[in-house]
């Protein structure tokens, strides 16, 4: 039978502060925050006691001391945390998108460090600006004449869209009024930007007529979009960059295409679905071109413009381009990243993107097929463990319908009764993990893509499986 406590029984606060069980979180956390934990904490004692509720064991000083020193730990761990991405979507949006190169990461750590040219002439001595430090690299990587950079592609495209079509018209397929995850919609992102959409054509079908009969003398420009996330197939006819930048051109109005995607090289050479890519873009007509920094990429979120010098020029004089501009931690990141692709030749091994999206399915098995014994180990016998083929995504819209071969581990719950809520709460179990373990539940099962699990994390993963799950 419990003893229960009365309100006058909760020792002051002051004591319990001196105890020298709690010396250890006053020392980590801080004398404020602290106080702070306590004050709370013995409030919620008073409020139990009050109510003859409250053991009178909760009341000794280090069952105090090690309450309050949990919740001041739990409160000071970060928000923002590694996880272990086993969805099998490569450029997870939820899970922060593309994972970058060790040359970023420490020229990301240099920037943050110490002061940086960011807008400094290192030549003159005079002011420079941001935009110097990657545009070269980006005009020799894409052909164009002219670059610019802001913090992500929906705001490239806002910039783009409000910089030369502001009370103007722009012309779009039906095809391509797409909405990219998390409320990046064509048609509402022109008329934040003020520009007037004209929509042509049908959403399986438009030909170049469609297009030419829409210009006229309010016309901004001829806009491609790309179909990042979806594929129009069967009955289906759209215009090429190439025929509408002519008509375009023809009429003296500029082409533009949001290519999403961002691929600066033929995927093909590494085994993967083909997309065209920012320079072929280019060299078919295009007058601007916006891609993600994030996506096919593989460098930090921003959101990249090439093209024709004079409307870039026209883009960055534009009150815009300063309210989207990037800091120095994104161009940091930025800049080795593209420098990497100056090199073809070594880029599946040091993008971080292209390493995990080449690796081949005779590497990942037998990972599945070692972890395997792991993970059932720390499951427990209701579970069963296989290791199986399955099939990973790029993720990000970037080629929606390409799939690559993987492999991985599918859990299913061997006991009797719905499995529903055993796999739900193992899901639960595994994302609560100091490192989260994030799986997929699809078919009764619970997949683990290992796609994204490098030999170098091995180690780390299976030592957080040594306890049991289950
Ligand atoms: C992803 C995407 C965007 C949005 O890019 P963010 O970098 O996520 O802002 C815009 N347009 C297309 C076609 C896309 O695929």
């Amino acid at each position: 039978m419990a003893e229960f406590a009365a309100a006058a029984d909760i020792p002051a606060l002051d004591r319990l502060l001196n105890a020298p069980a709690l010396a250890a979180a006053l020392e980590i956390h801080g004398r404020t925050l602290a106080v702070a934990a306590l004050r709370r904490h013995l409030d919620a004692l008073r409020g139990r006691a009050l109510a003859g509720e409250l053991p009178r064991a909760e009341l000794a000083e280090d069952v105090v001391a090690a309450a309050v020193s949990a919740a001041l730990a739990a409160a000071a761990a970060p928000r923002l945390r590694a996880v272990y991405n086993l969805t099998g979507t490569v450029l997870h949006t939820n899970l922060g998108r593309a994972l970058l190169p060790d040359e970023a990461v420490d020229s990301v750590l240099r920037a943050l460090r110490s002061p940086a040219n960011l807008e400094f002439d290192l030549d003159t001595g005079g002011r420079g600006d941001r935009d110097d430090l990657i545009d070269d690299l980006l005009c020799e990587l894409t052909g164009a004449e002219a670059a610019t950079v802001v913090n992500n592609n929906a705001a490239a495209v806002l910039l783009m869209l409000n910089a030369l079509g502001d009370r103007r018209e722009v012309v779009v397929s039906r095809g391509e009024l797409v909405e990219i995850g998390g409320a990046f919609r064509i048609p509402d992102i022109m008329k934040r930007a003020g520009a007037k959409l004209v929509e042509v054509g049908t959403t399986n079908r438009t030909h170049a007529a469609d297009y030419e009969n829409a210009i006229g003398p309010r016309t901004a420009m001829l806009m491609k979009v790309h179909c990042s996330n979806y594929a129009v197939t069967g009955f289906t006819k759209s215009v090429s960059v190439a025929e509408v930048a002519a008509l375009a051109h023809a009429r003296g109005v500029p082409a533009t295409v949001d290519l999403g995607s961002g691929t600066l090289v033929d995927l093909t050479q590494f085994g993967l679905p083909r997309e065209d890519t920012v320079r072929e873009t280019i060299a078919a007509g295009a007058d601007l071109v916006t891609f993600s920094g994030d996506k096919l990429l593989g460098g930090p979120q921003a959101g990249l413009l090439v093209g024709r010098a004079d409307l870039i020029r026209k883009i960055k004089k534009n009150p815009l381009k300063r309210a989207l501009r990037v800091g120095k931690l994104t161009l940091a990141a930025l800049e080795p990243v593209l420098a990497l692709y100056r090199a073809p030749e070594f880029l599946a091994q040091r993008l971080t993107t292209l390493r995990l999206l080449t690796r081949p399915q005779r590497e990942i098995q037998p990972q599945a097929e070692r972890l395997r014994g792991v993970l059932a180990q720390a499951v427990g016998v209701h579970y069963e463990v296989q290791a199986v083929p399955m099939f990973s995504q790029i993720g990000s819209g970037a080629l929606p319908v390409d799939q690559l071969p993987s492999f991985g581990l599918a859990v299913r719950y061997a006991g009797s009764g719905r499995p529903g809520r055993h796999l739900d709460r193992l899901e639960t179990r595994l994302r609560g993990l100091p490192v989260p373990v994030i799986g997929r539940i699809a078919d009764d099962a619970l997949w683990l893509d290992l796609r994204c699990l490098e030999a170098r994390d091995e180690a780390a993963f299976t030592a957080q499986l040594a306890e049991p799950l289950a």
